[in-house]
């Protein structure tokens, strides 16, 4: 395929170079149906640049060559060769630190102290962790019948096809690229078609850091096309796809009726958030306010559902609504902004329209509710509904957006029943200074994240997945491992005879 050069984009008054092709076989090149789609900064509603579009024929190459890849010597190559390969991609991050930051700002709307202290440093700590694993997938043996030896190997499962979302566009091209290639795995990733951006960058990088090609390879472009093309490809043997509830289940059907591909899904959430009489107040408060409001509420384990005990519930109120009014929405290369803009209009208006359908349900607005006009960019005010009750679409469904639903409680047993009162299962926190009681309560929540005196806290070690609705199988951690590997058993015939 021709070669597509990279455009080079003003971002905060510097020059930043961009990819703009697909990444197949360590090349950028042009899309075989000569497409292209324009990339918006959501801060600001203006065009970036244009960047090539893929479709299914530009997925087949891809296969191909991460096929040729993982045949090729990938699969067998040596662990720790791989793991100074992810060291590598790292230490490039690390090099090219402002550059990757503030693509990232403009690709996605991250305000700069959410992008400098938790996408950029947290990608590159989930590379180094799975470099650390690379060597350390063992196989057991097993005592079976007497004349054989028998024992189980860890094999990379193949052609890995990544779908990704617009929410942390990079972070979700680490979580997802990292355990695959320690294990040995090769990679088709579809980026989300509204934040394409920073994952151009990292294939820049996987080919300087020496990755062979056909390892990694990107095609940008959208979820009927691209995706679908990628769920139901014959020879893709693994999808992995974070986005929503509705396009997992797209793409389960899909790998059921091609190839029965492995899937793993993270998808959505509505996520509870309780409060007790006897947690430290402004502490409960502050964790809550970032459960809701971080990156705009763009956020699949967002705490969008706060229960408060009756006891304090206008103390709660009244201190949560103080640090609701004061974030900052702003500019998000000051670093005074607390919240930057929504990713596009689309959502934008869905979130507006959330608004909308609270207020008919009966709901009180109690802060907020309204656009913030600032540079053309998407941007909405933290926003409080109270008088709630469980049937409302503000409480059930999820709005991802600075939108957060208030309830008031009595007893445990009644805010569990609450809580657990959902078809999603992603994350779920409890604030209390009562050790027993967030002992009891964590086990009964049935949520695959739960919180205690925090929200909204992930690290690379630890896995991270849905219960219910909310997904299938575990990213980071040990366990995404499992996902990226698959068990061979092996009998060893030592000297038993025919039966
Ligand atoms: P959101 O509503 O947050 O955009 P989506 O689930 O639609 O969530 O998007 C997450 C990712 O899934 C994006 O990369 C998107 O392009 C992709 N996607 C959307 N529809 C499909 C589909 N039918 N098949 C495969 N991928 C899809």
């Amino acid at each position: 395929a021709a070669s597509a050069p990279p455009k080079s984009v003003v971002i905060n008054a510097k020059e930043i170079s961009i990819p703009t092709g697909l990444f197949i076989n360590n090349e950028f090149v042009k899309a075989l149906g000569g497409k292209t789609f324009e990339v918006e900064n959501p801060a600001t509603g203006k065009v970036l640049l244009s960047i090539e579009e893929g479709q299914a024929e530009d997925v087949d190459l891809a296969v191909k060559a991460a096929r040729k890849a993982f045949d090729g010597g990938w699969a067998d190559s040596d662990p720790a060769w791989r793991a100074s390969l992810l060291h590598r991609l790292a230490d490039l991050m690390e090099k090219n630190r402002d550059e990757m930051l503030a693509v990232e700002m403009v690709d996605s709307g991250k305000p700069l102290n959410q992008a400098s202290t938790v996408d950029l440093p947290a990608s590159i700590g989930t590379l180094r962790y799975y470099a650390s694993w690379a060597d350390k997938v063992y196989g057991r043996t097993a005592a079976t019948v007497p004349g054989t030896f028998t024992y189980t190997v860890r094999e990379p499962i193949g052609v890995c096809g990544q779908i990704i979302p617009w929410n942390f566009p990079l972070m979700m091209f680490v979580w997802k690229i990292a355990p695959a290639l320690a294990t040995g795995n090769t990679i088709v990733m579809k980026s989300a078609e509204s934040t394409p951006l920073s994952a151009l960058k990292m294939c820049e990088l996987i080919r300087e850091a020496g990755f062979p090609a056909g390892t990694v390879n990107l095609v940008s472009g959208f979820g009927p096309t691209v995706g679908a093309a990628i769920a139901n490809h014959m020879d893709i043997d693994k999808v992995a796809f974070t986005g929503s509830t509705a396009t997992g289940r797209v793409i389960l059907k899909a790998a059921a009726s091609s190839n029965l591909k492995k899937v793993t899904l993270e998808l959505g959430g509505k996520s509870p958030n309780i409060v007790f009489p006897d947690a430290d107040l402004q502490k409960a408060v502050d964790w809550s306010v970032l459960g809701i409001d971080f990156h705009a509420g763009q956020v699949c384990h967002a705490g969008t559902r706060i229960y408060v005990h009756e006891d304090i519930y206008d103390a709660f109120l009244a201190a949560f609504t103080k640090k609701m009014a004061s974030i900052k929405v702003g500019s998000i290369f000051s670093s005074e902004t607390d919240q930057g803009p929504q990713i596009n209009r689309s959502q934008y208006d869905k979130i507006l329209g959330y608004i909308d359908i609270g207020k008919k349900e009966g709901a009180t607005l109690h802060l907020g509710g309204n656009p913030v006009s600032k540079d053309g960019g998407y941007f909405i005010e933290p926003t409080i509904f109270t008088d709630v009750t469980p049937e409302m679409k503000i409480v059930k469904e999820e709005i991802f957006g600075p939108v957060v639903v208030i309830a008031k409680f009595k007893s445990e047993d009644e805010v569990i029943v609450a809580a657990n009162d959902t078809s999603y299962g992603l994350a779920a926190g409890v604030h209390t200074n009562d050790y027993q009681r967030a002992l009891r309560i964590t086990k009964k929540l049935r949520a695959g994240t739960t919180w205690v005196n925090m929200f909204n806290f992930l690290h690379w070690s630890m896995p991270f997945g849905g219960y219910k609705e909310s997904g299938i199988g575990r990213e980071l951690g040990g366990e995404a491992l499992d996902n990226y590997t698959q068990v061979k058993s092996v009998f060893f015939n030592m000297g038993i005879p025919t039966p």
